[in-house]
């Protein structure tokens, strides 16, 4: 629940495969398999989402699990966006072991009119916002900020949260730490 993937750590094995995926019952904006999550991140996901309704806030889950397979698919695609620079898609998305996804922990959340998916401007949304200053109260945090590149290695992504769980929400709410990498006293991966 609590470790750390990054451009200097990928998964363990490379091609790692979490067990107890479940589909969390919330609204979903992509098919299976690529909602999964682990059954701890789900349920929090499903609360999380709850919570948000009651507030008027509409989510959905744009993405949750991916396979080492789909993230060399992800990232070559995202290369060939680019006009083949590997540099400009190292910024946006990771290589295949190096994804978050990859762990069943990680998500991407939108906003349920899909209002900027997965664009800088979902910050401004609705659901921006209320992730923004909720998502910590159910074990989740923002995993990419703005500004923390130089330690995350991946420019902000205001749409993807982690499921740390409560205990390491509240700490790095307390202690005023944006990163895993802070919190945990880990070397920076601004690269691989
Ligand atoms: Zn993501």
């Amino acid at each position: 629940m609590t470790v750390v993937v990054n451009k200097k750590r990928p998964l363990d094995p490379i091609d790692y495969f979490p067990s107890g995926l479940v589909l969390p019952a919330v609204p979903l904006a992509v098919q299976e398999p690529n909602a999964l999550l682990r059954g701890d991140t789900a349920a929090a996901v499903q609360d999380l989402f709850a919570a948000a309704a009651d507030d008027g806030v509409g989510l959905t889950l744009v993405s949750g699990y991916r396979s080492y397979q789909d993230q060399v698919s992800t990232y070559e695609h995202w290369v060939a966006q680019n006009g083949g620079d590997t540099a400009a898609a190292d910024r946006i998305s990771a290589r295949a072991g190096f994804s978050e996804h990859q762990t069943g922990l990680a998500f991407d959340v939108g906003q349920d009119d899909g209002a900027c998916t997965l664009s800088p401007c979902f910050a401004d949304t609705a659901a921006g916002q209320w992730m923004a200053a909720n998502a910590h109260r159910f074990g989740f945090i923002l995993r990419y900020p703005d500004g923390a590149e130089g330690i995350t290695g991946f420019s902000g992504e205001s749409w993807h949260y982690r499921y740390v769980g409560l205990d390491v929400a509240e700490a790095m709410r307390a202690e005023g730490t944006v990163t895993l990498e802070e919190h945990f006293g880990l070397p920076a991966a601004p690269g691989y």
